[in-house]
């Protein structure tokens, strides 16, 4: 891991990785952003590719 943290735009839902919270939504433009680190990481959903 590089550091990147993962955020969904709460609009669109489009999800973005990134060091730092990105000011708006790169799809959208919305400023409605929420983290996800969180929840992917104590989520399966990005380490079926790890094994
Ligand atoms: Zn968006």
């Amino acid at each position: 891991m590089l550091g990147l943290r993962f955020f969904a735009c709460n609009v669109c839902e489009t999800v973005m990785a990134a060091p730092v919270e990105p000011s708006q939504c790169h799809d959208c433009h919305d400023e409605d952003i929420a983290e996800i680190s969180e929840m992917l990481q104590s989520d399966a959903y990005f380490t079926r590719a790890q094994n």
